[in-house]
């Protein structure tokens, strides 16, 4: 879903009257799942909920993130402690000073398996007023038991290429044309320079550009605008079919975490993008 679908989840969930303890809001971009979260806080928090007045102190106090009863936990590296855990779970257990619940956003790509069975705990036996927002990259570095007992509510990549580093994204444009050129030599030289130079930070950001240039190149090639898009059966069918391939990207980012060597995880990334599998995806 959309950002905007993404708020609206929480809304609905008001309306029936039954609103789950934990969530994972993953997918889109850092901007899309914060908005996501502040807009949800207010859905849950406003005075004239499910509606949000942005006039009320509640409102008001979250805009200013000045608000009693919501956290924001961002852990180190994104990566969520067992310390962390701790703190939410003392805190998760004090009830609301002034909303009607007690909302903890937590800002993590992952967890490690103590830091994890602590948090598990929490969403076997949470207060009634306890809310979780876990706000991720991608859901799949979580363990399994995690996932199912959250809502996951996914944020589709936007269509068009996200604003990123314009010099790495040009230099990668460089990298993918001379893989499809088959100048193999430029191509590897590109990858090795690339590899050499850059943060693993960056190299992560350069590998969210290849999965959008990806799933951009997917959609151009059904020669189906956007705007076509829109409302039609093929939306949903155009998104099933890229987003299982950009899934297949996506996982290769686990890699990343095991620390292999980001020039051959470059390589691989993007001789498979260009290869004939993903170039004529419609006709498999
Ligand atoms: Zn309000």
């Amino acid at each position: 879903m959309n950002a905007t679908q993404a708020s609206d989840f929480f809304v609905r969930c008001i309306e029936k009257g039954r609103i789950p303890h934990a969530f994972i809001v993953h997918g889109g971009t850092f901007e899309q799942r914060y908005d996501v979260s502040l807009k949800a806080v207010k859905i849950l928090e406003c005075e004239k909920s499910p509606n949000v007045c942005e006039t009320c102190y509640h409102c008001r106090a979250i805009s200013s993130n000045n608000h009693p009863d919501i956290s924001r936990v961002k852990p180190e590296k994104r990566n969520l402690s067992i310390d962390e855990v701790r703190t939410i779970k003392q805190d998760m257990y004090m009830k609301p000073y002034s909303g009607r619940y007690k909302i903890f956003i937590i800002e993590t790509d992952w967890m490690q398996a103590p830091a994890a069975n602590s948090l598990l705990k929490i969403l076997e036996e949470p207060p009634e007023y306890g809310i979780m927002i876990i706000l991720a990259r991608n859901n799949k570095n979580f363990l399994p038991t995690i996932v199912s007992r959250t809502i996951n509510i996914r944020i589709n990549p936007e269509i068009e290429a996200p604003d990123v580093d314009k010099k790495n994204s040009e230099y990668l444009e460089k990298i993918i044309q001379s893989a499809e050129r088959k100048n193999w030599r430029n191509f590897f030289s590109m990858c090795a320079e690339i590899a050499k130079n850059v943060s693993r930070e960056e190299f992560e950001n350069i590998f969210e550009i290849i999965v959008m240039t990806a799933r951009y190149n997917l959609l151009k090639d059904t020669e189906i605008t956007d705007k076509n898009l829109k409302g039609t059966n093929q939306e949903s069918i155009i998104n099933t079919v890229s987003h299982s391939q950009i899934e297949e990207l996506l996982d290769k980012r686990t890699y990343l975490r095991f620390n292999v060597n980001s020039r051959i995880i470059l390589e691989r990334i993007i001789l498979e993008l260009i290869s004939p599998k993903w170039r004529n995806w419609q006709t498999r």
